[in-house]
């Protein structure tokens, strides 16, 4: 009877696949999808995603001995640009170190004591600047192909963006003197809040990019010195911890007054006891790993928009994330 149950309900979910995502009260939200491999682009396809909020660019980098060339990054952009058939695709350059592994790179990052306060992402890609410099071009050469927007990891300063725009610029020369197409307008330059620093200046860093998108997994860890690996501390790794939704709001706000686009592309972002969380504190854009976007979307459908914000305004009051998670599961089983 459960297996007859789930496969009813996995088939109401597919039916979803064309209906838009609003809510109730009419507020569209756009639902896009986070990859971390080629192969997953089939099941976004299929869930009706509305773009690639994220691709994660390390499988390049992943079980091999060799780092990626600039050809082969191009091939595999733009097969997934190709395949989201008009949809933005949101490339992330490489985000290693820390919890992410790649034996390619092991000659460039040393044995570290904190290694998720070290040579990761985009210190290491500004560090190597050949590793910037091949994904760059491999971008630029893949936005001939459809909408292609890049994103940076780890950002925390504007110097760490201005260096990225001279890198781009300089791609973007060599390519022309070459005569190889690239999109025009060029892609946007977008920048991760991933970090409590890059959250609490975001006001400033929006003078420097194109848009934001919020990394709840690394924000909570950062916030909360809570590494988000580790078993023995998972109890302490709390999204809804108010110092975590302060900063989610805060980067939120920045984005709407400096009128760039803002997504959210954190685990949060994939689990709908969280939707009417996220959509209280301004967010209208979410990305989620594929198999979760049928669940979100029938949170959003099923959601006044007005009784969400409300709901926020209380929890953003409380100090307790106890108390916090009880207003929103009370919430939840409400609606
Ligand atoms: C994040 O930190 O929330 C994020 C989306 O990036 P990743 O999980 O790849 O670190
Ligand atoms: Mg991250």
């Amino acid at each position: 009877r459960r297996r007859e149950a789930l496969v009813r309900r996995q088939r109401q979910l597919e039916r979803l696949r064309g209906v838009p995502a609003a809510t109730r009260d009419a507020v569209r939200i756009s639902l896009q999808c986070n990859l971390e491999l080629p192969t997953e682009l089939a099941l976004a396809r299929q869930v009706g995603a509305e773009g690639v909020g994220l691709l994660r660019s390390e499988f390049l980098y992943m079980n091999r001995d060799t780092l990626p060339t600039e050809d082969e990054q191009y091939a595999a952009f733009k097969d997934i640009v190709e395949g989201m058939e008009g949809e933005t695709v949101t490339i992330r350059t490489l985000d290693v170190g820390s919890d992410k592994l790649a034996y390619s790179l092991g000659e460039h990052i040393s044995p570290s004591v904190n290694p998720a306060l070290g040579l990761r992402a985009i210190r290491l890609s500004l560090k190597v600047s050949t590793l910037l410099d091949t994904q760059l071009a491999a971008m630029l050469r893949a936005s001939a192909h459809g909408k292609l927007r890049i994103l940076l990891p780890m950002i925390n300063s504007a110097s760490e963006i201005k260096r990225v725009h001279e890198a781009l610029g300089k791609a973007v020369k060599r390519l022309a003197r070459k005569r190889v197409a690239m999109s025009d307008p060029l892609p946007e330059l977008g920048i991760m809040i991933e970090t409590p620093g890059a959250a609490l200046a975001a006001d400033t860093l929006s003078n420097f990019c194109d848009y934001f998108s919020i990394g709840t997994n690394d924000l909570t860890m950062y916030t909360l010195a809570a590494d988000r690996g580790d078993e023995q501390v998972a109890h302490l790794y709390d999204p809804l911890h108010p110092a975590v939704l302060r900063l989610i709001r805060s980067a939120t706000q920045a984005a709407g007054n400096a009128g760039i686009p803002v997504n959210l592309c954190g685990e949060m972002a994939g689990n709908p006891r969280f939707t009417a969380l996220l959509l209280g504190l301004g967010l209208r854009d979410l990305s989620m790993s594929a198999p979760n976007l049928p669940r979100v979307k029938q949170r959003i459908l099923g959601l006044e928009l007005a009784d969400a914000v409300k709901r926020t305004e209380q929890i953003m009051e409380q100090s307790d994330s106890g108390v916090i998670a009880t207003l929103l599961d009370d919430f939840n089983a409400l609606e």
